[in-house]
């Protein structure tokens, strides 16, 4: 292609939304054969919220409800803000803005949160954080989050002096879209990969419910990016799209990152391409765009 029609493929993406940092990412974008996809806020909406809470011990929900939103208030974590959001419904009186005062807080990256609070030491998050503070989860806990990751939403478990006082269900929904736009990549023999976060019994409710076969769940940021180095030594051509810190190591392994322009800063600038409208049918326009640049096909 001439730098005449890099030009206008550029100038075409930036049309629809879709942002391309340059000739050399139009370029790579038509070689694409495989393409990893991050679940929170890139295959899913982002925006999770509470939809079930279980309480296993005789106490008060407003209590129960307090003690979480007091120790995960302190969090940035979209689920973290999903469950102060359920915990203000709860609360009797509406006049009063302040949770109860939370010290110690700790935030254990992709695992929960923890701190003290009404002197009691409150525990949130995975089964693996339970686990790693040898606190056991009863058999009825088990079940919940069984059933929770088999509706596709991801169940936290709430403990309080290291015993198990409940669960949150919270459900994050597909976005509209998503699952013809993995569809339509399927039938353009591009192969799509989804890596997250969170547990594989809801990773891989939701990749089912999005027509994806392969996924990475429990994955910390370096693995996402190893997963994508992975796929490069074994000879493919790889995408990252992503819109988290999480991602952008993976974002910028990969031949082509794609940020989600509602995602945050450091994933835009980790990123070759810019997907402006957070769609996904803009990483199909993009990589057209690549291949009618570079195949002169209208
Ligand atoms: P994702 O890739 O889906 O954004 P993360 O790596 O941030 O996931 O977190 C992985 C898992 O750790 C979450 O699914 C959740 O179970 C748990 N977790 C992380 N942060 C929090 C939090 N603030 N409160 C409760 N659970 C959390
Ligand atoms: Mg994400």
């Amino acid at each position: 292609a001439t730098p005449t029609a890099v030009m206008v493929g550029t100038g075409v993406g930036a049309s629809e939304g879709v942002l391309i940092k340059g000739g050399k990412a139009l370029e790579s974008a038509h070689k694409v054969n495989c393409i990893v996809f991050d679940k929170t806020g890139t295959l899913t909406v982002g925006k999770p919220v509470v939809v079930n809470r279980r309480l296993l011990r005789n106490m008060l929900l407003q209590e129960f409800l307090e003690l979480t939103a007091a120790t995960e208030v302190n969090s940035e974590h979209p689920l973290a803000k999903a469950i102060v959001e359920y915990a203000k419904k709860f609360r009797e009186d509406d006049e009063n803005p302040a949770w109860p005062e939370a010290q110690d807080f700790v935030s254990i990256t992709g695992h929960g949160v923890k701190a003290i609070v009404r002197n009691k030491e409150i525990i949130l998050g995975n089964k693996s954080l339970m686990l790693s503070h040898n606190i056991a989860i009863p058999m009825d806990a088990e079940e919940i989050l069984a059933e929770a990751e088999r509706l596709a939403q991801t169940g936290i478990l709430v403990s309080i002096d290291r015993e198990v006082v409940g669960v949150l269900a919270i459900s994050d929904p597909l976005k509209p879209g998503a699952e013809e736009a993995i569809s339509i990549l399927k039938s353009m023999k591009i192969k799509s990969i989804m890596v997250t976060g969170d547990n594989w019994g809801t990773a891989n409710s939701i990749a089912k419910e999005v027509g994806i076969e392969t996924v990475v769940a429990e994955a910390k940021p370096e693995q996402k990016s190893e997963k994508v180095k992975d796929l490069q030594a074994s000879g493919y051509i790889v995408a990252m799209v992503g819109d988290g810190i999480n991602d952008s190591p993976a974002l910028v392994a990969a031949d082509v990152g794609m940020a989600i322009g509602a995602g945050t800063d450091i994933a835009i600038e980790a990123a070759d391409i810019v997907l402006m409208k957070s769609n996904l049918e803009d990483v199909i326009t993009a990589i057209d765009l690549s291949r009618r640049t570079f195949f002169h096909i209208r």
